[in-house]
């Protein structure tokens, strides 16, 4: 017996069962004991069937009367009435002609169901029934409820959770003893067959902190062990020269904002120390985070070390290599900064390499071609991250390793990240945050467009075009989807192409073009040849376009709200109002998530809502590359209190000088974690 038994071990689990679990990503008999329902059914209070109301209900009664029949349909409707001292009711099942046949009539049963009309008649529906003398998991309980798959229902996944619960004396205490105590935390094994079989909702309660807890504990632990591990590094220190800095300052064609000046001193001072930075630059798109990051390199091509900026795409590197050009005019150093990315030819690549082997590029920027292996960076002091989201650690890694040495690391992100997710997910980075933007610019006007409002869209979208102006339709697939209902670029290009827009230039973009293709219709757009491009979410960061000024957005409510705000901040780059209009598939009414598109332009905000409305999924789906390792089954993002807890009792761990490996499990699940967050 072991927690890694495969499923099949268990009774009344056979190939065909254990395919269907596998499914959901239930293997073992672990992953079973930690497949925590989705919610629960409280059936616990058990009336007498003279106190019987409309609704879900529990009885302690007898069956009798059980009989079954077939509809002309082919349907089996059984039948059969339950009575306990104060009276009767029916109950009925339908399409379950095995009910009949377990019923033994004298025997006392818990059933539990929905108790409503049913023909007229005053019945229960489809109740579970349960023998009273056993243990039971469908009745008269809070009763857990799963996340089912076809031909697996809760039924049968409760059947198989509770011959797992012989397992869990296996599990050993994940936490140590102290910690348990000092943060009133109930035992392991404890909490895991409270989840699923709750004697009361206090319990469950406390089973759901503990397991919380311990998810929030694991990801704070390993932010921490990260962090550690970091400042044990040495890197090369860079010059913070106050004179060159405030030459820097006053070279630029516009005056810094406060925000930028306090932002990029910090970095200045972090650098300048022999321990690696590792900060995240925060900021909204428009922000002025590119001018920060490049009086960072600025500091560091003074001291003779280089720099490599990575982005995730090449029109976002071809965006910053030009705008880095101009900042860097001023001081000559203009002929430093080179590009390297996918769709130059070998040559231009090489010379690239050698140029900066030989050090005569000190800034190199680019996309993941940065990382191939012919490249060689042996003086890197600073690396910058656009968009770091968009990279795994991975690619991280690979280009700090082609410096030999730990560099100093700036990650740039337009995401606004909550703090709570801040904190657990990203507790190993100093975060600095830019809110406002340099200039006020008009707000773009957002508005919810419905089915049968379309055509009044169309009509002022003709005139945007004959005003010379562009427009941007973004789809949430490229292709018709058989199983997704959401409108499709491919058939939003098809659509718009043959019929409102005939008359103008369309173009489709996606990720499957070729990226020749890719850069011409970008190119084309900017030199407005283009009137709409229907694109896919490809055009989400960094796209300049000033004189595009209308975002239409379909099948709206797939998004999620900041990436929303990210795709809406493609608009309105210009002194011109900015418009954007969210696409309803129907005519119902818009959820009251998308109506905060209309009412906020606070991106923090935004994602906050987010994650109170539909969970950490849509902002870890904007962040992370879906590392299950970082998922959180249990903890509630939005438990602040839980979150400080568990982060204070991480540090406790580390100052207590615990030795990990002491704790097999949590050993385990740490490590897990940082294979996928640790740069080191
Ligand atoms: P982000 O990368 O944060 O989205 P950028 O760095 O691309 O923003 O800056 C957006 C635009 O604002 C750029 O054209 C930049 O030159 C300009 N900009 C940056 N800082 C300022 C400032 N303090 N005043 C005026 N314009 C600025
Ligand atoms: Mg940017």
């Amino acid at each position: 017996m072991d927690l890694s038994d495969n499923l099949i071990k268990l009774n009344g689990v056979g190939d065909s069962i254990a395919k269907k679990f596998a499914s959901l990503n239930v293997l073992s008999v672990e992953d079973l004991l930690t497949y925590y329902p989705r919610k629960y059914n409280d059936f616990s209070n058990v009336v007498a069937v003279n106190k019987t109301k409309p609704g879900f209900i529990t009885l302690k009664a007898k069956i009798s009367n059980v009989h079954t029949r077939r509809t002309r349909h082919g349907f089996s409707i059984t039948e059969a009435i339950c009575s306990d001292k104060t009276g009767s009711i029916y109950l009925v099942w339908f399409n379950q002609p095995y009910r009949g046949g377990s019923i033994k009539e004298d025997a006392e049963y818990y059933i539990s169901g929905d108790f409503g009309l049913h023909r007229q008649r005053m019945s229960m529906i489809n109740p579970s029934t349960e023998l009273v003398s056993s243990f039971p998991i469908n009745t008269a309980r809070i009763v857990p409820v799963y996340k089912e798959t076809k031909g697996l229902s809760s039924l049968q996944i409760r059947k198989c959770v509770k011959q797992a619960l012989s397992y869990l004396k296996l599990i050993n205490e994940s936490l140590p003893e102290w910690l348990l105590k000092s943060y009133d935390l109930i035992p392991v094994i404890q909490a895991i067959e409270t989840m699923h079989f709750p004697a009361s909702n206090d319990e469950l309660l406390k089973a759901k902190h503990r397991i919380g807890f311990e998810e929030v504990f694991d990801l704070s632990l390993a932010a921490l062990l990260n962090k550690n591990e970091l400042l044990s590094e040495k890197a090369i220190s860079i010059k913070f020269n106050q004179k060159l800095a405030k030459e820097f300052v006053s070279s630029l064609p516009f005056k810094l904002t406060d925000e930028q000046k306090s932002v990029a001193w910090r970095i200045l001072q972090d650098i300048e120390k022999d321990t690696p930075m590792n900060r995240l630059l925060e900021g909204d798109v428009g922000t002025g985070k590119t001018v920060v990051a490049t009086m960072a390199a600025f500091m560091t091509l003074k001291d003779q070390l280089q720099v490599a900026l990575m982005a995730p795409t090449e029109l976002l590197a071809r965006q910053h290599a030009d705008s880095i050009h101009e900042i860097l005019k001023p001081f000559g150093l203009d002929n430093k900064v080179s590009l390297l990315i996918g769709s130059q030819s070998a040559k231009q690549k090489n010379l690239v390499i050698e140029r900066l082997k030989s050090g005569d590029i000190g800034f190199i920027i680019g996309t993941h071609s940065l990382i191939q292996e012919k490249v060689g960076l042996k003086k890197l002091g600073l690396i910058v991250i656009d968009e770091q989201h968009r990279f795994g650690v991975k690619q991280r890694q690979n280009l700090m390793l082609k410096a030999g040495h730990m560099p100093h690391m700036l990650s740039m992100t337009a995401t606004p990240i909550p703090r709570s997710l801040q904190l657990t997910l990203y507790g190993d980075l100093d975060v600095s945050i830019i809110k406002n933007k340099p200039y006020t610019r008009l707000s773009i006007k957002t508005k919810i467009v419905s089915l049968n409002q379309r055509t009044e869209l169309y009509k002022s979208l003709i005139s945007t075009i004959e005003n010379k102006k562009q427009i941007f339709v973004v789809c949430p697939l490229i292709t018709e989807s058989s199983t997704l209902s959401f409108r499709s670029a491919e058939k939003v290009y098809a659509e718009l192409k043959k019929g409102v827009f005939k008359k103008y230039n369309v173009e489709l973009l996606h990720s499957k073009l070729k990226t020749e293709d890719k850069e011409k219709i970008m190119k084309d757009f900017a030199a407005h040849k283009i009137d709409v491009l229907v694109a896919t979410t490809i055009i989400e960061v960094g796209v300049n376009i000033p004189n595009a000024s209308v975002m239409v957005i379909e099948s709206a409510e797939r998004f999620g709200l900041a990436q929303v705000h990210q795709l809406r901040g493609r608009v309105g780059r210009s002194d011109e109002q900015g418009y954007c209009y969210l696409l309803l598939d129907d005519n119902n009414q818009p959820s009251s998530r998308l109506k905060a598109l209309e009412t906020t332009d606070d991106g923090f905000k935004l994602a906050e809502l987010d994650l109170k409305l539909r969970g950490p999924g849509v902002i870890y789906g904007l962040m992370q590359h879906g590392h299950n390792e970082l998922d959180l089954k249990v903890a509630q993002l939005t438990d602040q209190e839980l979150i400080s807890k568990a982060r204070e009792a991480a540090s406790e761990f580390i100052d207590r000088q615990e030795n990990l490996l002491q704790y097999v499990q949590l050993n385990n699940r740490v490590e897990r974690i940082r294979s996928v967050t640790n740069l080191n």
